[in-house]
């Protein structure tokens, strides 16, 4: 049975770590496709800086000419808060029983439970971890506040195989090239008119630039 992927993020802006990421996942759990869902109004952090239409356009100037990857827009159709839950709820009842797998990098899945209905993802979905640069896999278990390590110690699964042994309820992680690359740090980049080269896809530098985004330091 085709397996999917899910990727949410706010993609301010998409970089080579997202969408290493999102193949690299692909590749090591035989995904059919993954889709990165661009998040309208974050539930945990500041406001992104570009609009939702802007995001948008540059996630999928990233994936464009890559059918493993592609984008899911229904978060920024949606009014209010996006959360995950109810996008995989969605998502659920048009998959039917595949496999379905929830990516994150490992210091978003550090704060899961802050996430609206948390514990319910994990009917909807498996859960993939990727290691991010600053959050080593080795020392995820101990970064874990209690509620959340309990989950991990019932549901991990080391065996890539077992993705798709059922359609979710499982825990993986992923050794992800290490890219220390961050959007806010992109932007400072902007800020300091540096070069953006080799950090994200040249098709979204031009458009950063041609639509004069990041120009303007954080009122913050
Ligand atoms: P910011 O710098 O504003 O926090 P970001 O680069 O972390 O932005 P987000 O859109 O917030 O980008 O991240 C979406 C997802 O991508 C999150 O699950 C995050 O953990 C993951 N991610 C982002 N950058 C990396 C990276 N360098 N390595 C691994 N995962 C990453």
């Amino acid at each position: 049975m085709s397996a999917i992927g899910f990727f949410g993020g706010t993609f301010d802006p998409i970089h080579f770590a997202h969408l290493r990421l999102a193949e690299e996942v692909a590749d090591a759990f035989q995904l059919q496709q993954v889709r990165l869902v661009p998040t309208s109004v974050p539930p945990h952090r500041d406001q992104p800086k570009a609009s939702p239409e802007h995001r948008l356009a540059m996630t999928r100037l990233a994936v464009a000419g890559n059918p493993r990857l592609g984008v899911d827009a229904r978060e920024l159709g949606r009014a209010g808060i996006s959360y995950t839950v109810d996008t995989l709820t969605e998502v659920r009842s048009e998959l039917g029983s595949a496999p379905l797998g929830l990516l994150m990098g490992a210091d978003a899945f550090v704060a899961l439970t802050t996430w609206h209905r948390w514990t319910e993802l994990f009917d909807l979905a498996h859960i993939i971890v990727a290691r991010r640069p600053g959050f080593p896999l080795d020392k995820l278990a101990s970064a874990l506040p209690g509620p959340l390590h309990e989950q991990y110690a019932k549901r991990l699964e080391t065996q890539a195989e077992a993705f798709k042994a059922a359609p979710a309820g499982k825990l993986f992680t992923h050794e992800l090239t290490a890219l220390d690359v961050s959007a806010t740090a992109l932007r400072d980049l902007i800020l300091r008119k540096a070069s953006l080269r080799y950090l994200l896809p040249d098709q979204v530098i031009a458009y950063i630039d041609e639509h004069h985004l990041y120009r303007e330091p954080d009122a913050s």
